[in-house]
């Protein structure tokens, strides 16, 4: 079985997925991780200067960014790993945030993140979420939801995530962020973040994980 989850920024689609995976027990993947890894590349090597991506040089590069999902001990969530090197404590500052919309338009690195995730659902049940994976990733998944939520309620979300991790960020930067990557996910040319026909839409807004997990119950009982 595959399940698809899309959406837009900080709606919760990471921890609906994780539920629904463990609940399930099937794999769990989060594709934005992916773009986020390779944005901490482009960081790491100066690709990224001054808030500016050089494109050329990351096309260039794409051979020596290696991503992969690995199970570590202590946590049931698969981490992400770049280059053998576990990030996922390193990719969700909103420094990165701010740059990766901007690296996950090139199109040569779309292209290897999907080869990638494709072949997470060859032999297996996957949940995955990002912005194309009902559209472009898995179009013939068996289940697809499109998650949203007002901008307000997701900029709360995750202004209470990075602080609560001791990040200093205020609520304004992150809505500006919010608004920001939704606009390129929505505008980019190659898999633009849309809501595909036969996806279900749900906006969470005003309800609580455990709702969403009700709603997804009745969802594959129907
Ligand atoms: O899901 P998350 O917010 O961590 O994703 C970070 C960014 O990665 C998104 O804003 C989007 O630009 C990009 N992304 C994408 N396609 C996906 C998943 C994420 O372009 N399937």
């Amino acid at each position: 079985m595959i399940i698809a989850i899309d959406g837009h920024s900080s709606c919760g689609k990471s921890s609906f997925a994780k539920r629904i995976a463990d609940e399930l027990d099937i794999l769990y993947i989060d594709s934005g991780a992916m773009y986020r890894a390779a944005t901490l590349y482009c960081f790491e090597n100066d690709i990224i200067h001054a808030a500016k991506l050089n494109v050329d040089v990351l096309i260039q590069s794409l051979d020596k960014i290696q991503i992969e999902f690995r199970k570590i001990e202590c946590s049931t969530k698969p981490q992400v790993f770049l280059n053998g090197k576990n990030v996922e404590d390193k990719i969700r500052s909103i420094q990165l945030s701010s740059m990766v919309s901007e690296v996950s338009v090139v199109a040569e690195l779309r292209k290897r993140m999907v080869d990638i995730q494709r072949s997470f659902g060859k032999n297996q049940s996957v949940v995955m979420e990002g912005r194309d994976i009902g559209s472009v990733v898995f179009p013939d998944a068996d289940i697809k939801i499109f998650l949203t939520a007002s901008p307000e309620v997701r900029a709360k979300r995750r202004f209470d995530e990075l602080t609560a991790k001791g990040e200093k960020v205020s609520l304004e930067e992150i809505m500006k962020n919010l608004t920001h990557r939704d606009k390129i996910d929505q505008s980019r040319e190659t898999s633009p973040l849309i809501q595909s026909e036969d996806a279900i839409l749900l906006d969470n807004s005003f309800m609580t994980p455990d709702e969403q997990m009700v709603w997804f119950r009745n969802l594959i009982k129907t």
